[in-house]
């Protein structure tokens, strides 16, 4: 069977389709505000940026008052703010068209040991905390019939590994919200999903790489490609930049039926 494609730019259902009907992914996002947490670092950094390229208008959170400097270079609103105090969520400006939900931490300890307060810290910040700002952004994406909540997730949201007992539910958990909030939203054009990346080079993981090649007397290679990576096809860490792309992406206007999904970015892990 021959599928002849539509006549150049013709068929509305593609916003980027150009007049040589090549689809363009057009990611303005001029006139949308996009609230991004744990922005002053990593992934969420990563992600302002971007999105600041998009033309976005940007609200930046994070308890580490060094966002005010990245926020003062992308004409930003700078939040500082703790996730875990419900408080201080509730004292947010909560309204956006685009919420990105990546304030997260670690904690590393097998099941005996682990601290119940540092568990229940973990699925304020990873957990409770995306549900506040996502119950105070939706009635402002409702009124506007527009909509953008991605939840910066992981692997370890689809996977379990040992002694990432607090993480690990908490991604878990976060991934469920994503999708209840998928089927609630979706009468409004507000989407909802998930990205889930392996082991990516943030602050964060260069310090696990660094503390792991001093304890086994490796080079640090050697533990990205020996320990970080066993389970992964594609022995590198993925770049933020690469994260903020996909983020992007989940925002743009040919994203509008993505909605209550989890997109992996992790060289292959969860096919194996
Ligand atoms: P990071 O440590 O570089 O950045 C995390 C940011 O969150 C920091 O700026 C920190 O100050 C902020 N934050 C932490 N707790 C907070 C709180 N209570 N209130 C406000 N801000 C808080 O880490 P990252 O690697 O960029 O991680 C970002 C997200 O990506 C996390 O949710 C993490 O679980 C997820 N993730 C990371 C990786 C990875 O390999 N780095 C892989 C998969 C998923």
């Amino acid at each position: 069977m021959t599928i002849t494609p539509p006549p150049a730019g013709s068929d509305p259902a593609i916003p980027g389709a150009d007049e040589t009907g090549t689809e363009v992914v057009r990611l303005d996002l001029t006139g949308r505000t996009a609230l991004v947490t744990g922005a002053g670092s990593g992934i969420g950094r990563a992600c302002a940026v971007r999105l600041a390229h998009a033309g976005a208008r940007l609200v930046l959170v994070d308890r580490d008052a060094a966002v005010r400097d990245l926020a003062g270079d992308l004409g930003a609103t700078a939040v500082v703010a703790d996730l875990s105090d419900p408080d201080a969520i509730d004292s947010l400006d909560g309204g956006c068209d685009v919420l990105v939900n990546n304030a997260g931490l670690q904690h590393v300890a097998s099941l005996p040991d682990f601290p119940p307060d540092r568990f229940a810290h973990i699925q304020r910040v990873m957990v409770e905390a995306p549900f506040r700002l996502i119950r105070r952004a939706l009635p402002d994406m409702y009124a506007g019939g527009w909509g953008r909540i991605v939840n910066i997730s992981s692997v370890h949201g689809l996977r379990a590994s040992p002694f990432k007992a607090a993480y690990v539910a908490a991604k878990h958990g976060l991934e469920g919200l994503s999708k209840t909030v998928a089927l609630e939203a979706a009468p409004h054009g507000v989407t909802s999903n998930c990205v889930n990346p392996g082991y990516v080079r943030t602050p964060l993981v260069e310090g696990q790489i660094a503390d792991q090649a001093a304890a086994h007397g490796i080079a640090e290679s050697e533990v990205i490609e020996q320990i970080l990576l066993t389970r992964s096809a594609m022995k590198r860490l993925i770049e933020p930049a690469e994260v903020a792309e996909l983020v992007a992406y989940l925002c743009s206007p040919v994203a509008g039926f993505i909605t209550g999904t989890s997109l992996t970015l992790d060289g292959g892990w969860t096919a194996s």
